[in-house]
């Protein structure tokens, strides 16, 4: 089923996401929210932008066959070299801004199985991620704008 992406300044953007115990019970989100990804060509999705404030993100990397969750991300390091790169984001349609963010990171998350796993990223991948759990603790990219940039977008 395809879900609603909240949009713009809808309240539920900015609140944190709880962590998910036992997955029997988000099953049926995960794969709704693959669904909308897939339906709005989206590179990302976190459960916040459909309303559920769950720690739940799906990316789907450019290249890759099928979307993937990750449940309960948590980036355990970041690297210190950072690059810039435009961002769009479902939640903002005809938003594009600059957004400087770590070109690596080692994330720990649940998979879809419930396993407990490690992985890194880097590149592209690495954004999305950064940006996906940027969504689930309440932030949405205008907070990584300078003061000004975000005066300038009204944010
Ligand atoms: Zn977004």
């Amino acid at each position: 089923m395809i879900l609603e992406i909240k949009k713009d300044k809808d309240p539920v953007l900015r609140k944190k996401c709880q962590k998910v115990k036992g997955l029997d019970s988000v099953r049926e989100l995960i794969t709704n929210m693959k669904e909308t990804l897939i339906a709005n060509e989206g590179v990302g999705l976190a459960a916040s932008q459909v309303g559920e404030l769950k720690k739940i993100i799906i990316v789907y990397f450019p290249g890759e066959k099928e979307p993937f969750a990750l449940i309960n991300p948590k980036i355990i390091s970041k690297s210190f070299k950072k690059n810039w790169l435009q961002e769009g984001c479902l939640s903002f349609p005809g938003a594009v801004l600059n957004i400087k963010r770590s070109q690596k990171i080692r994330v720990k998350a649940l998979s879809e199985k419930g396993e407990k796993i490690i992985l890194s990223f880097k590149g592209l991948p690495a954004r999305i991620v950064q940006h996906e759990v940027d969504h689930i603790q309440g932030r949405v990219f205008f907070e990584r704008l300078s003061f000004f940039q975000r005066k300038k977008w009204n944010y």
